[in-house]
């Protein structure tokens, strides 16, 4: 390995918030070890003491809130309410978990001709994350307490533009460990330069102590992590990119569907997988709802895009989709002042075959599409390689027989897209596969055993 630094920046300044020295090989090696060991150990461990990690975990993220959210804050650039909000969910996360996991492992009872025939949901071993910077604490909570109430290990490789707060986070559950005492090395976080990210990950994904790989970001890191695991025959989960549309129907709640619009597009500055990215809006209501959208869009404080090349990608696919006809209504451009800030940007009359409707925008950036009709509504919204989530406003039973023909992970009827760790998350088409949370998200991680006793 490289002997590479790890270093963060402030988006807010651009200025350089701290170095850290990445894992060599010995380092590497070690953290291997300890989760590998760990998991034998917490594989035997009852489901009642594994979940007392997970609400001591909750209890520590509660009570060092302020001190995690700054964290947040100052490596990826979103207000500080947003990441105090970020670290309230990790918590309220680790409780639902430990409450209803219980009910999501318990064995499943299947009838046939044995005396008796169930599912047991067993532990696989190490998880293997991969994470992104846009919900630093979330990302990784949100996998780790499915994996570990499930019995396994859990082993990070953070986006090294957040390398504090995964370190943060590997403190905060060996503090929950001696607390609870759950073994040491459950849950490690790699420090890994960026020249040796895919070489390292390769190797990780291939070393026969790793037993499943979990990633959250680009469908280029996905594709790469699950070639690797494909190679090695691993389970894998992937949450990738989304270009979720966002539908108004003619007899929609224009101005609730315009409010709640602007806030699902511009939320973490735009940088969320559903994050609302299209919205396609009926000609009966267009004008009404861009009039509405705009003045919404006025109230908006801005806060900084998390690095200085994703600004710059985004501000270029804004550009090309003007070149290619669309109208700039307001922003479009790099703010000019320290940091990685853009203006809040409308684009209209934006259609398929522009860039900004074929290619996620993970910004500041919406795109109004005119619908002439329910089906060319449709028509538009499936027009993506993408199926994370997808909204749909209209009077209630119209808008949901709409949106039953829109392909998408989860469909949200007079409402945004959100995660709730209740209800399973994920993707269709190049979105991902697997889910995330609830009951479907704590069994990814399981070997679904089939027992039968005659
Ligand atoms: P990215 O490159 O996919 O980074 C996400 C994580 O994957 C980081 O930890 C990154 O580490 C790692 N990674 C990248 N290539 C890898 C490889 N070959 N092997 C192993 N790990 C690898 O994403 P980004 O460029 O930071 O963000 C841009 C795009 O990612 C967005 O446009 C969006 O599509 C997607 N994204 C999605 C989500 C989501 O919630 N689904 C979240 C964030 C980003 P390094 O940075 O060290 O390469």
């Amino acid at each position: 390995l490289s002997s590479g630094e790890v270093v963060t920046r402030d988006p807010a300044t651009g200025e350089v918030l701290a170095s850290y020295a990445a894992h060599d090989e010995a380092g590497v090696e070690a953290a291997l070890a300890a989760t590998y060991a760990a998991a034998q150990v917490w594989a035997a461990t009852p489901l009642a003491e594994r979940l007392g990690l997970l609400r001591s975990v909750g209890k520590l993220l509660t009570e060092r809130r302020e001190e995690y959210a700054a964290l947040i804050t100052a490596e990826m650039g979103k207000p500080l309410a947003e990441a105090l909000g970020e670290v309230d969910k990790c918590a309220w996360n680790c409780d639902v978990v430990a409450d209803l996991a219980p009910g999501w492992l318990a064995d499943h009872e299947i009838a046939s001709d044995a005396a008796r025939s169930w599912l047991s949901y067993e532990p696989l071993g190490v998880v293997f994350a991969v994470m992104p910077w846009n919900f630093p604490f979330w990302q990784v909570l949100r996998f780790a307490s499915a994996a570990l109430a499930a019995g396994n290990a859990a082993l990070l490789k953070h986006s090294p533009d957040v390398t504090g707060s995964a370190l943060a986070i590997e403190q905060l559950f060996a503090d929950a460990g001696e607390m609870t005492g759950a073994p040491d090395g459950l849950f490690r976080s790699l420090v890994i330069a960026a020249e040796d990210v895919a070489d390292v990950s390769r190797r990780i994904v291939a070393d026969p102590r790793v037993a499943a790989v979990t990633l959250t970001g680009s469908e280029r890191a996905g594709a790469s992590i699950a070639a690797a695991a494909g190679a090695a025959i691993k389970k894998t989960v992937l949450e990738l990119g989304g270009s979720d549309p966002f539908v108004v129907l003619a007899d929609a709640d224009v101005e609730a569907a315009a409010a709640t619009a602007v806030k699902a597009r511009f939320t973490n500055t735009g940088q969320s997988c559903v994050c609302a990215k299209r919205f396609v809006v009926h000609a009966d209501v267009a004008e009404e709802f861009t009039a509405r959208f705009v003045d919404h869009m006025s109230l908006l404080e801005v806060a900084p895009m998390a690095r200085e090349d994703l600004r710059d990608q985004i501000v270029r696919q804004v550009e090309a989709t003007v070149a290619q006809g669309a109208r700039l209504v307001t922003g479009g451009r790099a703010i000019d002042a320290p940091g990685w800030h853009m203006e809040p940007t409308l684009l209209v009359d934006v259609e398929p075959g522009m860039t900004a409707f074929d290619e996620e925008t993970f910004g500041p950036v919406a795109t109004i599409t005119v619908a002439r009709d329910d089906d060319h509504a449709v028509e538009l919204a499936n027009a993506t390689t993408f199926g994370l989530g997808a909204s749909v406003w209209g009077a209630p039973g119209h808008a949901l027989a709409v949106g039953r023909r829109i392909r998408s992970g989860a469909l949200f009827v007079n409402a945004m897209v959100a995660s709730d760790p209740r209800l399973p998350f994920g993707g269709t088409g190049r979105s991902g596969y697997g889910r995330e949370l609830s009951a479907e998200g704590v069994r990814e991680f399981t070997n679904v055993r089939t027992m039968v006793v005659a």
